[in-house]
């Protein structure tokens, strides 16, 4: 191979940037298996030109550091990494090498490899005792109280030996992901980007309350240490820790190469019916005093392969493109495909991301795509092979689950949906009306609503406030009691006052904080409706495109609908943001001359929306004059007198401080 300096440099960086990515930020940024390659190509650039070799390259240390949270654990026997290999050929060259080592008679355990996070765990006189992430392998982190809150951890042990420590996987089944992500997305949260990453974050919790709302399992796949047993084979191991009620990993043995790469492609095959994700396949020498006579390598035993799946890919005919509209109302093109089989399931459709995404690729209904599917990712369409279409496919210009029109993310490549009562987005909608900074409705979270949805009771925001106590209670859960409270509450927010229920709007770019703004502007919903472009954008803070984004939304029917329903609930239109704020307490404005920005009467409500009062003419008592354009006597009076005088631009800063 001719490698070049610069590109090991390159490869360095690129390699640091996406290990960042990975263990701080939770967000992988590529497939493993491209990981793994890279990294692969690294060590055979470090192994070429070992006078290259930087201390900050990924190889100089283990990824995955000991945080100084918990309390460190050294491992008795090391957990070792085993070393990747790409295909079949490898496989077989393994088997063949392990073939001319070993003499006696020999076999192999081929093994699922779980996607998950590492841990060795300790059982004392049949107790669990304690345990501890990998770590860099040496020395781990002390997770005991967090392993604990593991259901399918076994906390004691049947006929074990006198002390064992096991290494498994801790993992988050996908059911749990799923089940964990669609609540993030409800409340609004950030979701787990993979169900690895999500079990690595959850176990190295501080609280293990956290952990135990997490739902994690565990699997375990090698004896690490036994006192007071002796194992002749690593399968006879699994056996034994079966027996003593351990889970443990599926194991076939094998004799032969064609056996290991038969077991790890029927593993690929199946991969679909596991509850984790797998990364690949292991194929490990059973003997376990032939491993001992083998020993490792500086970085890796020699008696072991981990088989890595690569990413499959086929061309398929698209037969529709369709578009969903997720619970943030964002909207996501989908290729119906003609049915193909990948990474061991049969595949009917792939993302298509985005518009621009399909604007790029140029692809339409009736062409012929490459598909690609990696593990458990969404299988995605990589390109066009055949196109038999005209053009490229375009979003509809109309939400296709309510109608309501479509926007592009003033900072992005999504477009959403702004429709108030768009059935997609209503669990998340009414979560969000309710929440905290917006209605502030005590006993209304996302198991609640989910709980009203499901009984048919509501379908948009305002009627919440249709509710009654008796229907309230005959859902799943609530009872009589708390129904009642929850009326209670309602009906108790109904005076929040403008500035939460603009928040509680949803509109884009109108959060608490803008909201708040707003209302302390306007005295009512009506005004504020009655306000155009021009006169929202003449308040700081809000720009043109907040400004539009409020006119649409307003515009809209079903806006309209939803502000209509919440009027004749009685929910309360007024600002009550001049009850909160008594800043002008005490103070008396004399306004004088013209003014640009509000008219003569909008000050003045100001002014008394603040506490403070408009008067007619300047005396000793008047603490400012607003003075406008061509401005009379007033000026020159409060001059002579010594009050205040204070520009437009002045008060402006006043009221929106
Ligand atoms: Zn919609």
């Amino acid at each position: 191979m001719n490698y070049t300096i610069e590109g090991y440099n390159a490869l360095v960086e690129r390699l640091l940037e996406l290990s960042v990515a990975y263990y701080d930020n939770d967000a992988p940024l590529v497939s493993d298996f491209e990981y793994d390659r890279m990294n692969n190509e690294l060590k055979a650039m470090e192994a070429a030109h070992p006078e290259w070799i930087r201390p900050d390259s990924p190889t100089q240390h283990v990824g995955g550091h000991v945080s100084e949270a918990f309390a460190p654990v050294d491992h008795e026997v090391p957990l070792e990494s085993l070393q990747d290999v790409f295909s079949f050929e490898e496989v077989t060259a393994f088997v063949e090498r392990m073939d001319g080592a070993v003499e006696a008679p020999h076999d192999y355990v081929t093994e699922p490899k779980i996607d998950g996070l590492s841990v060795a765990v300790e059982y004392r006189g049949g107790r669990f005792f304690r345990g501890a992430t990998r770590g860099n392998g040496e020395v781990g982190e002390d997770v005991t109280e967090n392993l604990r809150t593991i259901r399918s951890l076994p906390k004691t042990l049947k006929n074990a030996p006198e002390r064992i420590i096991v290494r498994g996987e801790v993992y988050m089944s996908h059911e749990t992901f799923q089940t964990i992500n669609a609540r993030r997305e409800v409340e609004g949260q950030p979701l787990l980007a993979n169900p690895r990453n999500a079990a690595a974050g959850s176990l190295r919790q501080q609280d293990p309350a956290v952990c135990a709302q997490r739902m994690l399992d565990v699997i375990f796949f090698n004896v690490q240490l036994a006192e007071g047993a002796r194992y002749e084979s690593h399968y006879a191991s699994l056996e034994a820790m079966a027996a003593m009620g351990l889970p443990v990993v599926a194991h076939t043995l094998c004799k032969t190469p064609k056996d290991c790469t038969d077991a790890i492609a029927a593993i690929g095959e199946g991969r679909e019916n596991y509850p984790f994700d797998i990364d690949g396949a292991v194929v490990k020498l059973n003997d376990l005093a032939q491993r001992q006579t083998l020993g490792s390598t500086a970085k890796y035993p020699r008696w072991a392969v981990a088989y890595k799946y690569p990413p499959e890919k086929k061309p398929s005919r698209v037969v529709d493109i369709l578009i969903q509209v997720g619970r943030t109302g964002v909207l996501t093109p989908k290729a119906v495909i003609e049915p193909i089989r990948l990474a061991g399931t049969t595949v009917t459709n792939a993302t298509l991301h985005n518009q621009d995404f399909i604007e790029n690729m140029g692809v339409n209904v009736g062409d012929t795509v490459l598909v690609q599917k990696a593990g458990e990712i969404i299988p995605e369409v990589l390109e066009v092979v055949k196109k038999d279409s005209e053009g490229f496919f375009r979003f509809p210009a109309s939400c296709p689950v309510c109608g309501a029109p479509v926007v592009r993310d003033e900072d992005g490549a999504a477009i959403r949906c702004t429709g108030a009562e768009c059935p997609a987005q209503r669990l998340r909608n009414i979560v969000h009306f309710a929440s905290k900074d917006a209605m502030d409705i005590d006993g209304l979270g996302p198991a609640v609503v989910a709980a009203l949805d499901r009984a048919g009771l509501i379908k948009t925001p305002a009627e919440l406030y249709y509710l009654d106590a008796q229907s309230v209670a005959a859902v799943d859960r609530m009872g009589k009691k708390s129904a009642e409270n929850l009326i209670a509450n309602l009906e108790e927010s109904k005076g929040r006052g403008l500035g939460r229920l603009l928040c509680a709007f949803g509109i884009r770019q109108v959060g608490a904080k803008a909201a708040r703004v707003l209302a302390r502007n306007f005295a009512s919903l009506d005004e504020l409706m009655a306000a155009g472009e021009e006169r929202l954008t003449q308040i700081d803070d809000v720009g043109p495109i907040t400004a539009k984004y409020l006119t649409d939304w307003f515009a809209s029917e079903q806006s309209q609908h939803q502000i209509r329903l919440l009027r004749e609930a009685g929910v309360s239109f007024d600002s009550r943001e001049e009850i909160a704020d008594t800043r002008f307490a005490g103070k008396i404005f004399v306004l004088t001359g013209t003014l640009e920005r509000f008219t003569r009467s909008e000050a003045e409500a100001v002014i008394e929306r603040f506490g403070g009062k408009a008067s007619g003419s300047v005396s000793k008592k008047t603490s400012y004059v607003l003075a406008g354009a061509n401005p009379g006597s007033k000026l020159a009076k409060a001059e002579a007198l010594g009050v205040p005088v204070i520009s437009e631009e002045d008060f402006a800063k006043l009221i929106e401080e």
